[in-house]
């Protein structure tokens, strides 16, 4: 959501209070402005660093890392009661905190103390009207609300965006199919996509997807050009399988597909590239904006931007993964530089991911994760109490079922049980039921009980977002 976020961001003091038509009208004025002038300061300043700092030392970005890391902990210390009340419990000062190590002597920052004291965690030093409240997935499912700095936060954010999609040919003003969420207006009148002029956006519902309109969506896909689709990836799997299952030619000109906001699985990686024949590129960031990776025009590692912020990956009995640690799982645990309205510091993600020791040969000495696991919510757990990532479950096999399965979600209610729910095409048979079955048994050695169940349709979150597992446990790692 935090894209669509940025977009009305930029838009909301030009045209917010307008009737729809002179509200399209001045989108149309206001898309014609060279991006030089229509984007502020606070972009344009993040997006020319980024431009040099990308090609920076491992020794220079990190020096970078450490001037904003005191400067953030001055503020802090300074300005938030939150965080003046954690470093004097602990006799702290910020210049006690001299390098990454050191970062260990503050306290994780949870989602549930977030929730608790939202109002201690304001910096002092900001006038309410440059406050901007958001708010995302809580720990318990209640959603959890903070601030950014109203329109400054969300250009610097969008700065990064545009940098990481550049490796992949993005320019700003491509024209770009966006298939994320949104909620198209028209839909009663069957017109299940609009035009957005300002960045050159044809905006797809993600909500009417069937194959009554997809030839609609195709056509209209076709008829728009575009260089890119901003998509979740559950979304355009559906568009892709349709395609796939009708023989549809790809789109011509479409560079690549920009996905972010889910898991991308590998599996949907390789049917996207086959169907759309283009590069797939993905990134992993969230509202929050502590943590932003993405992968690079060489290889599909997530490569962490230190401009962003500092990342720790946490392991168990709080011991740090380290780049060296190659496929060892720790939780992104992260301290963001963009926003000082509202720090987070080591703000815990619950998601986890897998570091790799590689350099990239693209040139940028960035941390490199090989995957992100995804929600620490999205761990199966055994009979015996085992912890099983969906990659080891699903995403690491070859199933042939899948081709016949429209959609699948996996939901557990108690320890050792799993019950895989099912929209199946005419061809799934009883076969393909037992293959499914097998195979998820071979990966976790019999340790789950699991059944089966047929339903229409998979409902999506609030936000649209399609979840693979439905994890009712509430899952600890760590101790
Ligand atoms: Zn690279």
């Amino acid at each position: 959501m935090y894209i669509e976020r940025i977009r009305k961001n930029m838009l909301r003091s030009f045209v917010n209070s307008l009737p729809y038509p002179i509200k399209q009208g001045a989108k149309y004025i206001y898309g014609v402005i060279p991006p030089r002038f229509r984007y502020g300061k606070a972009f344009w300043d993040t997006y020319n660093f980024l431009q040099e700092s990308q090609w920076w030392s491992r020794e220079e970005l990190e020096e970078y890392q450490m001037q904003q890391l005191e400067k953030l902990l001055k503020h802090a210390y300074e300005n938030v009661p939150y965080y003046r009340s954690v470093f004097d419990e602990r006799g702290l000062k910020p210049k006690d905190i001299q390098d990454f190590d050191d970062l260990k002597k503050i306290p994780y920052l949870t989602k549930e103390i977030i929730q608790n004291n939202l109002e201690d965690l304001v910096a002092r030093n900001y006038t309410r009207s440059k406050l901007q409240y958001c708010t995302t997935g809580g720990s318990t499912g209640i959603p959890m609300g903070f601030y950014v700095e109203k329109d400054i936060t969300s250009a610097k954010e969008w700065a990064f965006m545009i940098t990481q999609w550049n490796r992949v040919g993005f320019r700003i003003d491509n024209r770009c199919v966006v298939l994320r969420g949104d909620v198209v207006r028209s839909t009663n009148k069957g017109k299940f996509w609009e035009y957005n002029p300002v960045n050159k956006n044809l905006i797809l519902s993600s909500y009417h997807m069937s194959d009554e309109t997809l030839p609609n969506y195709i056509l209209k896909i076709r008829e728009f050009r575009p260089d890119f689709i901003q998509a979740y990836p559950s979304a355009i799997t559906i568009l892709a399988k349709y395609m796939r299952k009708n023989n549809i030619k790809p789109f011509s000109g479409l560079k690549s597909l920009l996905c972010g906001s889910e898991i991308l699985y590998p599996w949907q990686r390789e049917l996207l590239e086959e169907t759309f024949q283009c590069r797939v590129y993905s990134w992993y960031g969230h509202t929050e904006q502590v943590v932003l990776a993405g992968e690079c025009e060489k290889n599909i590692y997530y490569h962490v931007f230190p401009e962003y912020g500092i990342v720790e990956l946490i392991g168990k009995n709080d011991k740090t993964v380290t780049r060296e640690n190659e496929n060892e799982l720790g939780e992104i645990v992260a301290t963001g530089f963009n926003n000082f309205t509202c720090p987070f510091i080591r703000y815990r993600t619950m998601d986890m991911a897998v570091p790799t020791n590689t350099n990239c040969e693209c040139g940028r000495d960035y941390a490199l994760l090989k995957r992100v696991e995804g929600r620490l919510q999205e761990l199966v757990v055994t009979k015996d109490k085992r912890l099983i990532t969906l990659t080891a479950l699903i995403f690491a096999q070859h199933f042939k079922a899948f081709s016949k399965i429209k959609e699948m979600q996996l939901v557990q209610e108690k320890e050792g049980q799993l019950i895989v729910k099912v929209v199946r095409t005419s061809q799934y048979s009883a076969n393909d039921e037992k293959e499914i079955l097998s195979k998820m048994q071979r990966a976790v050695s019999n340790g789950l009980d699991i059944s089966f169940s047929y339903v229409s349709h998979i409902p999506r979150t609030k936000s649209g977002k399609y979840k693979f597992l439905i994890q009712k446990l509430s899952i600890e790692f760590g101790d």
